[in-house]
């Protein structure tokens, strides 16, 4: 059975790039009819923080992903970690190593000033029996290292094809510090192998770790798991995407109005595709077409115009009750009362074809919510002209005797009304629509007034002639 699993360290939020691995996780276990586990990397514990847990937790969930099993948390697991050390000691694949920093430091000075990689010298590795002891008496901090066998490595990357590492220029790295922690690349390999994972799906950034735990693999006998590495995300300007190009992390996006599923939609074609043109998926959709070998090699650009264009596409074909109760609480952010739901899904229609994201109903559309404080100034500009308060007093007359107070009445009194004024209509509705909303555009002004109703309406052209008549 295909096992995969995410495992981020919860040392932030869940980003951009995060989220597209554990998805591309998801996706592949869905597909295979496999598992897919969460593991917390939470080892560090000076860096990791419960709360950070939280935030990745709900944005997994927030974006749909789930996993089977409980949460699993590698530093629950450190006892596993250290046996495997010692299981490497004692089969000959590592040793002890005395040397201290300063003499490390030392050393690694004079290879830089030879212009020579550095390399451990293994002088520990040769040891006397004899001098181990003395070591050992004398209360010597020590690591384990791992010693790096001759020869190479090679691993067939899903993504990427062969990818070979002479062996020689592996380091014999350390797997158990002399605090007694082990170290990122020995917990893995033994989460890993203990978790049963049969494919590990990451970013890029992890290539140069892969041969270190392929070679831990190989020492302890354990089978080796099928290696993905996705490729960064970049953003527009090609350099790694980060707080430079705006939000990088999921909670921001959740926070302005993005639907998950357009994020989640979006995030999978993040150097994946289906191969045809189809952009807007649905979940169901993804997880047929999913495959695991359409991985793009080169980097992924994050494009934020297409992720706005994607989740305006997702509230457009919303059902406008969803829309109801996912607006509310940007309503209320904004501190406006959601007096009536039947009003708010009137807005809701006029707008729903006009926004980006959620945040946008409120903020192009705060007049549905309170009386302009203020008037655009080029449309003032533009449309106050010196009939414009007379024609716009004639215009609030027609209204108070209008009894049927609704889109096509108040169109239809309009018109009227410029054709007895011998104006263009436009003279009326550009003034209208600065009045009722404050800004140029909206969408159409006889709906717009509809849904405001006819009080609030003649109480804002009221004010708007007032203030600007003299
Ligand atoms: N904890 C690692 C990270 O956040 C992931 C390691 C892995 O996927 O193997 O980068």
């Amino acid at each position: 059975m295909i096992k995969t699993r995410f495992a981020p360290s919860p040392t932030g939020h869940l980003h951009i790039g995060g989220a597209r691995t554990a998805i591309f996780n998801w996706l592949f276990s869905r597909k295979n009819k496999g598992e897919f586990y969460l593991r917390i990397e939470d080892t560090d514990k000076e860096r990791s923080s419960e709360e950070m847990v939280q935030s990745i937790v709900d944005g997994l969930k927030w974006l749909g992903v789930d996993w089977d099993g409980d949460l699993y948390f590698q530093s629950q697991h450190i006892d596993e970690h250290v046996k495997a050390c010692y299981d490497l000691l004692n089969r000959g694949h590592a040793y002890f190593c005395y040397c201290s920093e300063e003499e490390l430091e030392m050393k690694r000075k004079e290879a830089e000033e030879k212009k020579i990689p550095y390399k451990y010298d293994r002088k520990c590795l040769y040891l006397t029996e004899a001098e181990k002891l003395k070591f050992e008496k004398e209360g010597r901090a020590k690591v384990i290292r791992f010693k790096v066998p001759d020869g190479e490595t090679i691993f067939n990357d899903v993504v990427h094809g062969e990818i070979k590492f002479k062996n020689s220029e592996i380091d014999d790295f350390i797997i158990l510090r002399s605090d007694g922690t082990p170290v990122y690349n020995m917990a893995v390999v033994v989460d890993d192998h203990n978790m049963g994972i049969t494919h590990v799906i990451r970013g890029d950034d992890h290539i140069s770790n892969t041969p270190k735990q392929i070679l831990i693999y190989q020492a302890l006998g354990w089978d080796i798991p099928v290696f993905a590495h996705v490729p960064l995300i970049l953003g527009p300007d090609k350099k790694r995407l980060s707080k430079r190009h705006g939000a990088t992390a999921v909670i921001e996006y959740r926070e302005r109005g993005f639907l998950p599923e357009a994020m989640f939609n979006f995030l999978c074609l993040l150097g994946w595709s289906p191969g045809d043109n189809r952009e807007i998926m649905s979940v169901e959709e993804i997880i047929e077409a999913f495959d695991i070998s359409r991985i793009q090699k080169k980097s992924a650009i994050f494009d934020q115009a297409k992720l706005e264009w994607m989740n305006s596409e997702y509230i457009r074909r919303k059902d406008n009750f969803e829309l109801l109760k996912l607006l509310k609480p940007f309503i209320q952010k904004y501190g406006y009362e959601v007096e009536s739901e039947d009003y708010l899904l009137k807005v809701i229609s006029l707008m729903k074809s006009r926004v980006k994201v959620l945040e946008d109903f409120v903020t192009f559309g705060r007049y549905f919510f309170e009386d302009p404080l203020q008037y655009d100034e080029e449309g003032l500009k533009k449309y106050w002209k010196e009939n414009t308060a007379e024609i716009l007093e004639s215009f609030i007359e027609r209204l108070e005797n209008l009894e049927d107070y609704n889109a096509i009445e108040i169109e239809k009194r309009l018109r009227a009304l410029a054709m007895e004024k011998n104006i263009k209509t436009a003279e009326l509705i550009h003034p209208i629509r600065l009045a009722i909303t404050g800004m140029k555009v909206s969408p159409g002004l006889f709906e717009v007034m509809e849904v405001l109703g006819k009080n609030t309406v003649m109480r804002r052209i009221k004010k708007f002639v007032e203030k600007f008549k003299n």
